[in-house]
Protein backbone atom coordinates (compact mmCIF):
# COMPACT_ATOMS: atom_id res chain seq x y z
CA UNK A 1 0.00 0.00 0.00
CA UNK A 2 2.12 2.82 -1.63
CA UNK A 3 -0.14 6.00 -0.39
CA UNK A 4 0.33 9.21 -2.26
CA UNK A 5 2.06 11.88 -0.87
CA UNK A 6 2.35 15.52 -2.11
CA UNK A 7 5.19 18.02 -2.15
CA UNK A 8 3.07 19.94 0.92
CA UNK A 9 2.89 16.40 3.01
CA UNK A 10 6.76 16.17 2.76
CA UNK A 11 7.82 19.41 3.92
CA UNK A 12 5.27 19.13 6.42
CA UNK A 13 6.93 16.08 7.48
CA UNK A 14 10.28 17.79 7.31
CA UNK A 15 9.02 20.62 10.32
CA UNK A 16 9.02 23.25 7.21
CA UNK A 17 5.33 24.76 5.85
CA UNK A 18 5.46 25.44 2.03
CA UNK A 19 5.36 29.45 2.87
CA UNK A 20 8.82 28.99 4.06
CA UNK A 21 10.21 27.88 0.55
CA UNK A 22 8.84 30.36 -1.11
CA UNK A 23 11.04 32.92 0.80
CA UNK A 24 13.95 30.68 0.42
CA UNK A 25 12.91 30.76 -3.30
CA UNK A 26 13.25 34.67 -2.83
CA UNK A 27 16.68 34.54 -2.01
CA UNK A 28 17.68 31.92 -4.22
CA UNK A 29 16.55 33.15 -7.33
CA UNK A 30 15.24 36.48 -6.63
CA UNK A 31 11.44 35.34 -8.30
CA UNK A 32 8.40 36.40 -6.37
CA UNK A 33 6.99 33.00 -5.91
CA UNK A 34 7.28 29.70 -6.35
CA UNK A 35 5.84 29.13 -9.73
CA UNK A 36 3.65 26.22 -11.11
CA UNK A 37 6.83 25.04 -12.99
CA UNK A 38 9.13 25.19 -10.31
CA UNK A 39 9.65 21.77 -8.94
CA UNK A 40 11.80 21.32 -6.04
CA UNK A 41 12.67 17.82 -6.06
CA UNK A 42 14.28 18.33 -9.27
CA UNK A 43 16.37 21.81 -8.48
CA UNK A 44 19.22 22.22 -5.80
CA UNK A 45 19.63 25.87 -6.44
CA UNK A 46 21.60 26.79 -3.66
CA UNK A 47 24.43 24.75 -5.83
CA UNK A 48 23.10 25.72 -9.24
CA UNK A 49 23.95 29.90 -7.68
CA UNK A 50 27.52 29.05 -6.68
CA UNK A 51 29.96 30.31 -9.20
CA UNK A 52 31.92 28.18 -11.60
CA UNK A 53 35.28 26.43 -11.36
CA UNK A 54 36.97 25.44 -14.38
CA UNK A 55 38.88 22.52 -13.92
CA UNK A 56 42.92 22.45 -14.20
CA UNK A 57 42.94 25.89 -12.22
CA UNK A 58 46.13 26.10 -10.62
CA UNK A 59 46.09 25.77 -6.96
CA UNK A 60 47.82 28.26 -5.05
CA UNK A 61 51.55 26.97 -3.01
CA UNK A 62 49.47 27.60 0.02
CA UNK A 63 45.91 26.46 -0.58
CA UNK A 64 44.26 23.56 0.23
CA UNK A 65 41.22 22.38 -2.24
CA UNK A 66 38.61 20.22 -1.47
CA UNK A 67 35.96 18.22 -4.34
CA UNK A 68 33.03 16.53 -3.56
CA UNK A 69 33.40 13.46 -5.98
CA UNK A 70 30.49 12.14 -4.33
CA UNK A 71 27.97 13.31 -1.64
CA UNK A 72 25.31 10.89 -1.76
CA UNK A 73 24.02 7.12 -0.84
CA UNK A 74 21.41 7.69 -3.07
CA UNK A 75 22.56 6.92 -6.70
CA UNK A 76 21.18 9.52 -8.77
CA UNK A 77 22.02 11.20 -11.87
CA UNK A 78 23.52 14.37 -10.46
CA UNK A 79 24.88 12.54 -7.27
CA UNK A 80 26.87 9.51 -6.67
CA UNK A 81 27.70 7.78 -3.63
CA UNK A 82 30.62 9.17 -1.36
CA UNK A 83 33.97 10.60 -2.06
CA UNK A 84 35.70 13.84 -1.09
CA UNK A 85 39.40 14.91 -3.11
CA UNK A 86 41.59 17.12 -1.03
CA UNK A 87 44.60 18.86 -3.09
CA UNK A 88 47.77 20.76 -1.15
CA UNK A 89 49.32 23.62 -3.01
CA UNK A 90 52.61 20.94 -1.81
CA UNK A 91 51.40 19.07 -5.13
CA UNK A 92 49.74 16.05 -2.64
CA UNK A 93 46.45 15.31 -2.71
CA UNK A 94 44.10 12.64 -1.15
CA UNK A 95 41.13 10.59 -2.06
CA UNK A 96 38.75 10.26 1.28
CA UNK A 97 36.46 7.55 0.63
CA UNK A 98 35.62 5.88 -3.15
CA UNK A 99 31.97 4.83 -3.42
CA UNK A 100 30.23 3.70 -6.59
CA UNK A 101 30.72 5.77 -9.37
CA UNK A 102 32.42 8.11 -8.10
CA UNK A 103 35.12 7.80 -10.77
CA UNK A 104 32.88 9.23 -13.07
CA UNK A 105 33.34 12.59 -11.27
CA UNK A 106 37.06 12.11 -11.00
CA UNK A 107 37.21 11.65 -14.41
CA UNK A 108 35.17 14.54 -15.49
CA UNK A 109 37.16 16.74 -13.43
CA UNK A 110 40.22 15.56 -15.13
CA UNK A 111 42.15 13.94 -11.82
CA UNK A 112 45.24 11.49 -13.44
CA UNK A 113 45.34 8.78 -11.47
CA UNK A 114 49.05 9.42 -10.02
CA UNK A 115 46.86 11.66 -7.74
CA UNK A 116 44.54 8.99 -6.32
CA UNK A 117 47.05 6.63 -4.88
CA UNK A 118 46.42 7.78 -1.17
CA UNK A 119 42.99 6.74 -0.24
CA UNK A 120 41.56 6.90 2.98
CA UNK A 121 38.44 5.03 4.24
CA UNK A 122 36.37 6.15 6.79
CA UNK A 123 35.08 2.46 7.15
CA UNK A 124 33.82 -0.65 4.32
CA UNK A 125 30.55 0.11 3.58
CA UNK A 126 30.02 -0.50 -0.38
CA UNK A 127 29.00 3.12 -0.88
CA UNK A 128 32.29 4.45 0.19
CA UNK A 129 34.93 1.70 -0.72
CA UNK A 130 32.96 0.11 -4.41
CA UNK A 131 35.25 2.57 -6.62
CA UNK A 132 38.03 1.04 -5.39
CA UNK A 133 38.08 -1.79 -7.86
CA UNK A 134 38.15 1.04 -11.09
CA UNK A 135 41.34 2.60 -9.04
CA UNK A 136 42.82 0.13 -8.67
CA UNK A 137 42.08 -1.92 -11.76
CA UNK A 138 42.83 1.20 -14.39
CA UNK A 139 45.12 3.39 -12.24
CA UNK A 140 48.19 0.79 -13.35
CA UNK A 141 46.73 1.72 -16.85
CA UNK A 142 47.03 5.19 -17.01
CA UNK A 143 49.83 7.09 -14.90
CA UNK A 144 49.02 5.65 -11.58
CA UNK A 145 52.46 3.28 -12.06
CA UNK A 146 52.88 3.47 -8.29
CA UNK A 147 52.14 1.45 -5.37
CA UNK A 148 47.79 2.27 -4.10
CA UNK A 149 48.31 3.02 -0.45
CA UNK A 150 45.23 2.60 1.58
CA UNK A 151 44.25 3.17 5.25
CA UNK A 152 41.21 2.14 7.31
CA UNK A 153 40.03 0.61 9.98
CA UNK A 154 40.97 -1.92 12.30
CA UNK A 155 38.12 -5.02 12.86
CA UNK A 156 35.33 -4.19 14.88
CA UNK A 157 35.56 -7.89 17.03
CA UNK A 158 32.12 -8.34 17.29
CA UNK A 159 30.71 -12.03 17.51
CA UNK A 160 28.60 -13.47 15.08
CA UNK A 161 25.49 -13.77 17.39
CA UNK A 162 24.58 -16.98 15.30
CA UNK A 163 28.10 -18.84 14.75
CA UNK A 164 29.76 -17.17 17.80
CA UNK A 165 32.73 -16.70 15.07
CA UNK A 166 34.27 -13.47 15.52
CA UNK A 167 35.46 -12.66 11.57
CA UNK A 168 38.43 -10.27 10.61
CA UNK A 169 36.26 -7.63 9.46
CA UNK A 170 39.17 -5.12 9.32
CA UNK A 171 41.26 -2.88 6.54
CA UNK A 172 44.18 -5.25 6.09
CA UNK A 173 42.19 -8.37 5.31
CA UNK A 174 39.55 -6.45 3.00
CA UNK A 175 42.80 -5.54 1.31
CA UNK A 176 43.71 -9.19 1.26
CA UNK A 177 40.61 -10.29 -0.99
CA UNK A 178 40.47 -7.11 -2.50
CA UNK A 179 43.23 -7.84 -4.01
CA UNK A 180 42.71 -11.62 -5.07
CA UNK A 181 39.26 -10.65 -5.92
CA UNK A 182 41.13 -8.39 -9.15
CA UNK A 183 43.83 -11.27 -10.17
CA UNK A 184 41.98 -11.88 -13.74
CA UNK A 185 42.03 -8.31 -13.90
CA UNK A 186 45.30 -7.24 -12.91
CA UNK A 187 47.19 -10.01 -14.99
CA UNK A 188 45.34 -9.76 -18.07
CA UNK A 189 46.34 -5.96 -18.23
CA UNK A 190 50.24 -6.63 -17.33
CA UNK A 191 50.86 -6.58 -21.21
CA UNK A 192 52.02 -2.77 -21.06
CA UNK A 193 53.83 -1.56 -18.67
CA UNK A 194 52.47 -0.77 -14.83
CA UNK A 195 55.29 0.90 -12.94
CA UNK A 196 57.33 3.74 -13.20
CA UNK A 197 60.85 3.30 -13.34
CA UNK A 198 61.42 5.40 -10.25
CA UNK A 199 58.49 4.45 -8.56
CA UNK A 200 58.85 2.32 -5.14
CA UNK A 201 56.58 -0.80 -6.43
CA UNK A 202 54.10 -1.71 -9.37
CA UNK A 203 50.75 0.47 -9.80
CA UNK A 204 49.21 -2.91 -8.99
CA UNK A 205 51.10 -3.08 -5.67
CA UNK A 206 49.10 -2.39 -2.67
CA UNK A 207 49.99 -1.07 0.70
CA UNK A 208 47.64 -1.18 3.63
CA UNK A 209 47.13 0.45 6.74
CA UNK A 210 44.62 -0.36 9.48
CA UNK A 211 43.57 2.21 12.28
CA UNK A 212 42.54 1.05 15.20
CA UNK A 213 39.06 2.84 15.99
CA UNK A 214 39.49 1.53 19.84
CA UNK A 215 43.29 2.42 20.45
CA UNK A 216 44.53 4.78 17.91
CA UNK A 217 47.19 1.98 16.76
CA UNK A 218 48.68 2.16 13.29
CA UNK A 219 51.36 -0.83 13.36
CA UNK A 220 49.29 -3.48 11.65
CA UNK A 221 49.61 -3.45 7.91
CA UNK A 222 49.67 -5.25 5.00
CA UNK A 223 51.86 -5.14 1.71
CA UNK A 224 52.07 -6.75 -1.66
CA UNK A 225 55.42 -5.87 -2.19
CA UNK A 226 57.73 -6.25 1.52
CA UNK A 227 59.88 -3.18 -0.07
CA UNK A 228 57.38 -0.64 0.07
CA UNK A 229 58.54 0.97 3.35
CA UNK A 230 55.69 1.54 5.53
CA UNK A 231 54.42 5.16 5.10
CA UNK A 232 55.06 7.14 8.53
CA UNK A 233 52.47 6.99 11.00
CA UNK A 234 51.64 7.69 15.07
CA UNK A 235 48.83 7.08 17.63
CA UNK A 236 45.69 8.15 16.40
CA UNK A 237 47.95 9.71 13.68
CA UNK A 238 47.22 7.52 10.28
CA UNK A 239 49.58 9.64 7.76
CA UNK A 240 52.56 12.44 7.81
CA UNK A 241 55.03 13.53 5.89
CA UNK A 242 56.66 16.78 5.16
CA UNK A 243 57.07 18.76 2.00
CA UNK A 244 60.11 20.50 0.51
CA UNK A 245 58.85 23.60 2.21
CA UNK A 246 59.99 22.25 5.73
CA UNK A 247 55.49 21.82 6.03
CA UNK A 248 54.01 18.94 7.29
CA UNK A 249 51.08 17.20 6.42
CA UNK A 250 49.41 15.22 9.43
CA UNK A 251 46.36 13.07 8.96
CA UNK A 252 44.64 12.32 12.25
CA UNK A 253 41.81 9.83 12.31
CA UNK A 254 39.08 9.01 15.34
CA UNK A 255 36.10 6.87 16.31
CA UNK A 256 32.94 7.38 14.67
CA UNK A 257 29.74 5.53 15.62
CA UNK A 258 28.14 4.04 12.51
CA UNK A 259 26.56 0.90 12.10
CA UNK A 260 29.25 -1.61 13.96
CA UNK A 261 32.42 -0.88 15.44
CA UNK A 262 35.24 0.43 13.49
CA UNK A 263 34.10 3.25 11.51
CA UNK A 264 36.42 6.28 12.04
CA UNK A 265 36.29 10.21 10.51
CA UNK A 266 39.68 12.04 9.59
CA UNK A 267 41.22 15.56 10.13
CA UNK A 268 43.88 16.73 7.63
CA UNK A 269 46.17 19.39 9.04
CA UNK A 270 48.81 21.25 6.60
CA UNK A 271 50.29 25.05 6.09
CA UNK A 272 47.53 26.36 9.47
CA UNK A 273 44.78 25.07 7.34
CA UNK A 274 42.50 22.21 8.36
CA UNK A 275 39.55 20.29 7.49
CA UNK A 276 37.36 17.19 8.96
CA UNK A 277 35.83 14.41 6.92
CA UNK A 278 33.66 12.68 9.57
CA UNK A 279 31.98 9.74 6.89
CA UNK A 280 29.35 8.35 8.25
CA UNK A 281 28.17 8.77 12.33
CA UNK A 282 25.53 9.15 14.48
CA UNK A 283 26.23 12.62 16.16
CA UNK A 284 29.44 12.12 18.54
CA UNK A 285 31.71 14.00 20.95
CA UNK A 286 35.09 12.58 19.12
CA UNK A 287 33.89 14.97 16.39
CA UNK A 288 33.54 18.02 18.87
CA UNK A 289 36.16 17.32 20.52
CA UNK A 290 38.66 16.79 17.16
CA UNK A 291 37.14 20.28 15.69
CA UNK A 292 38.01 22.22 18.78
CA UNK A 293 41.57 20.58 19.95
CA UNK A 294 43.33 23.13 18.14
CA UNK A 295 44.54 26.56 18.42
CA UNK A 296 41.34 27.22 16.95
CA UNK A 297 38.28 25.93 14.80
CA UNK A 298 38.92 23.93 11.88
CA UNK A 299 38.79 25.74 8.72
CA UNK A 300 35.99 22.88 6.78
CA UNK A 301 34.03 20.65 8.50
CA UNK A 302 32.48 18.34 6.04
CA UNK A 303 30.28 16.01 7.71
CA UNK A 304 27.46 13.80 7.13
CA UNK A 305 23.59 14.59 7.58
CA UNK A 306 20.18 12.43 7.05
CA UNK A 307 17.15 13.53 6.02
CA UNK A 308 14.20 13.09 8.76
CA UNK A 309 12.94 9.57 8.39
CA UNK A 310 9.46 10.77 7.16
CA UNK A 311 11.17 12.18 3.97
CA UNK A 312 13.70 9.29 3.68
CA UNK A 313 10.74 7.01 3.67
CA UNK A 314 8.34 9.00 1.26
CA UNK A 315 10.83 9.71 -0.71
CA UNK A 316 11.74 6.58 -1.72
CA UNK A 317 8.75 4.83 -1.96
CA UNK A 318 7.56 3.71 1.12
CA UNK A 319 4.50 4.89 3.07
CA UNK A 320 4.42 7.73 5.36
CA UNK A 321 2.15 6.18 7.76
CA UNK A 322 4.11 6.17 11.05
CA UNK A 323 3.34 2.64 11.26
CA UNK A 324 4.66 1.99 8.46
CA UNK A 325 7.51 -0.50 7.58
CA UNK A 326 9.30 2.13 5.53
CA UNK A 327 9.50 5.01 8.23
CA UNK A 328 10.29 2.33 10.63
CA UNK A 329 13.14 1.06 8.89
CA UNK A 330 14.05 4.60 7.96
CA UNK A 331 14.19 5.46 11.73
CA UNK A 332 16.12 2.61 12.40
CA UNK A 333 18.83 3.08 10.39
CA UNK A 334 18.98 6.55 11.68
CA UNK A 335 19.40 4.99 15.01
CA UNK A 336 22.22 2.84 13.97
CA UNK A 337 24.25 5.59 11.72
CA UNK A 338 23.28 8.63 10.60
CA UNK A 339 23.47 12.41 11.83
CA UNK A 340 20.22 13.86 12.24
CA UNK A 341 20.23 17.49 10.56
CA UNK A 342 19.28 19.44 14.08
CA UNK A 343 22.19 17.55 15.53
CA UNK A 344 24.21 18.69 13.16
CA UNK A 345 23.17 22.51 14.08
CA UNK A 346 23.72 21.38 18.02
CA UNK A 347 27.76 20.07 17.53
CA UNK A 348 28.46 23.14 15.38
CA UNK A 349 26.67 25.27 18.26
CA UNK A 350 28.95 23.69 20.99
CA UNK A 351 32.28 24.27 18.87
CA UNK A 352 30.70 28.11 18.42
CA UNK A 353 30.43 27.85 22.26
CA UNK A 354 34.27 26.98 22.45
CA UNK A 355 35.30 29.97 20.59
CA UNK A 356 36.10 27.10 17.76
CA UNK A 357 33.35 27.07 14.98
CA UNK A 358 34.47 25.99 11.54
CA UNK A 359 35.28 28.77 8.85
CA UNK A 360 32.67 26.21 6.81
CA UNK A 361 30.74 23.47 7.71
CA UNK A 362 29.76 21.30 5.07
CA UNK A 363 27.04 18.50 4.96
CA UNK A 364 27.37 15.71 2.69
CA UNK A 365 25.64 12.28 2.14
CA UNK A 366 22.82 14.46 1.71
CA UNK A 367 20.18 13.86 -1.39
CA UNK A 368 21.00 17.82 -2.30
CA UNK A 369 17.67 19.20 -3.97
CA UNK A 370 15.59 22.62 -3.05
CA UNK A 371 12.95 20.44 -0.89
CA UNK A 372 15.49 18.86 1.17
CA UNK A 373 17.90 21.71 1.38
CA UNK A 374 16.52 24.25 2.61
CA UNK A 375 14.53 22.43 5.30
CA UNK A 376 17.99 21.36 6.38
CA UNK A 377 19.97 24.69 6.69
CA UNK A 378 16.16 25.64 8.02
CA UNK A 379 16.95 23.12 10.71
CA UNK A 380 20.33 23.64 11.31
CA UNK A 381 19.95 27.56 12.06
CA UNK A 382 17.82 26.30 15.08
CA UNK A 383 20.96 25.61 16.81
CA UNK A 384 23.86 27.59 14.51
CA UNK A 385 24.08 30.83 12.56
CA UNK A 386 27.85 30.12 11.20
CA UNK A 387 28.51 29.59 7.49
CA UNK A 388 27.06 26.24 6.61
CA UNK A 389 26.33 24.85 2.85
CA UNK A 390 24.96 21.27 1.53
CA UNK A 391 27.08 19.66 -0.51
CA UNK A 392 25.89 17.68 -3.96
CA UNK A 393 28.39 16.67 -6.63
CA UNK A 394 31.15 18.89 -8.33
CA UNK A 395 31.08 21.14 -5.95
CA UNK A 396 34.50 22.73 -5.28
CA UNK A 397 35.63 24.59 -1.90
CA UNK A 398 38.81 26.66 -2.21
CA UNK A 399 40.43 27.20 0.87
CA UNK A 400 43.19 30.09 1.73
CA UNK A 401 44.30 31.64 5.06
CA UNK A 402 42.10 35.17 4.31
CA UNK A 403 38.90 33.07 2.62
CA UNK A 404 36.82 30.07 1.49
CA UNK A 405 35.58 30.35 -2.10
CA UNK A 406 32.49 28.00 -3.07
CA UNK A 407 32.23 27.40 -6.23
CA UNK A 408 30.67 24.79 -8.69
CA UNK A 409 32.97 22.79 -11.06
CA UNK A 410 31.94 23.38 -15.11
CA UNK A 411 32.69 19.70 -16.49
CA UNK A 412 32.12 17.81 -19.94
CA UNK A 413 30.01 15.12 -19.80
CA UNK A 414 31.51 13.69 -23.03
CA UNK A 415 35.33 13.73 -20.71
CA UNK A 416 37.91 10.84 -21.87
CA UNK A 417 40.66 9.82 -19.42
CA UNK A 418 42.86 12.65 -18.27
CA UNK A 419 46.30 13.56 -19.52
CA UNK A 420 49.49 12.09 -17.37
CA UNK A 421 50.17 14.98 -14.72
CA UNK A 422 53.40 15.93 -15.36
CA UNK A 423 56.20 14.04 -14.29
CA UNK A 424 60.22 14.14 -14.24
CA UNK A 425 60.62 10.92 -16.44
CA UNK A 426 57.94 8.80 -17.94
CA UNK A 427 60.56 6.13 -18.24
CA UNK A 428 58.77 2.45 -17.15
CA UNK A 429 59.69 -0.60 -16.03
CA UNK A 430 59.46 -3.93 -18.73
CA UNK A 431 55.27 -4.80 -18.75
CA UNK A 432 55.16 -8.09 -16.83
CA UNK A 433 53.93 -10.06 -19.45
CA UNK A 434 57.05 -8.64 -22.03
CA UNK A 435 58.73 -10.08 -25.09
CA UNK A 436 62.37 -9.18 -25.30
CA UNK A 437 62.80 -10.37 -29.23
CA UNK A 438 62.93 -6.70 -30.50
CA UNK A 439 61.40 -7.37 -34.00
CA UNK A 440 57.86 -8.12 -32.52
CA UNK A 441 55.96 -4.58 -33.04
CA UNK A 442 54.38 -4.30 -29.83
CA UNK A 443 58.14 -4.76 -28.32
CA UNK A 444 58.82 -4.83 -25.50
CA UNK A 445 54.80 -5.03 -24.49
CA UNK A 446 53.30 -8.73 -25.02
CA UNK A 447 50.10 -8.52 -26.61
CA UNK A 448 49.32 -12.01 -27.24
CA UNK A 449 51.45 -13.90 -24.22
CA UNK A 450 48.33 -14.97 -21.90
CA UNK A 451 46.16 -17.16 -24.74
CA UNK A 452 46.51 -20.60 -25.43
CA UNK A 453 47.34 -21.51 -29.23
CA UNK A 454 44.25 -23.30 -28.88
CA UNK A 455 42.54 -19.74 -28.93
CA UNK A 456 44.79 -18.06 -31.40
CA UNK A 457 44.01 -20.87 -33.64
CA UNK A 458 41.04 -19.73 -34.13
CA UNK A 459 41.47 -15.54 -34.25
CA UNK A 460 40.61 -14.45 -37.79
CA UNK A 461 43.49 -13.05 -39.83
CA UNK A 462 43.66 -9.39 -40.30
CA UNK A 463 44.04 -9.42 -43.79
CA UNK A 464 41.09 -10.64 -44.55
CA UNK A 465 39.06 -7.83 -43.61
CA UNK A 466 41.20 -5.07 -43.90
CA UNK A 467 44.64 -5.15 -45.64
CA UNK A 468 45.98 -1.91 -44.23
CA UNK A 469 45.26 -2.58 -40.31
CA UNK A 470 48.62 -2.88 -38.02
CA UNK A 471 48.09 -6.55 -37.52
CA UNK A 472 48.24 -7.24 -41.19
CA UNK A 473 50.79 -5.07 -42.13
CA UNK A 474 53.05 -6.06 -39.10
CA UNK A 475 52.26 -9.91 -38.42
CA UNK A 476 52.76 -10.86 -34.48
CA UNK A 477 53.26 -14.59 -34.17
CA UNK A 478 54.86 -15.00 -30.63
CA UNK A 479 55.33 -18.76 -31.85
CA UNK A 480 57.56 -17.78 -34.48
ZN1 LIG B 1 27.48 5.87 3.57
Amino acid sequence: MNEKVSRRDILKLSGVALGSLAVVGNTANGSECVTQQHDPSQEDSLFESLKPFTIGTPLGSNEMRISFMGTSVVQRRTQVCSSVFVELGNGESFVFDCGSGVTVNYSAMQIPMSKMRKIFLTHLHGDHTSDLTHIYCFGAQQDGKSPLYIWGPSPSGIPDPVTKQTYDDGTVNFCQHFREMNRWHTESQSFVPTQWDDAEGDGYDIFATELSWLTGDTSRYWSTNTSIPKPDSGKWLAYQSKDKNGKTVKIWFFPAVHDRNGSVSYKLEWNDLSMIFTGDTKPNRFLINNATNGTRGVDVLISEMVVPPEVWAIKNGGSPNPTGSGLLTARTVQENSHTPEKALGYILNETAKLGKAPRLAVATHFQAEDDTVYPALHNIRIWYSGDVTVATDLMVITVSKNSIQKQKAVVSDFSWFPLSAPRASYKTKLPKYNDTNSSNPYYPNAPLAQFDQSLLDQVIDPCLYDPTDFGCTHPYHPSK
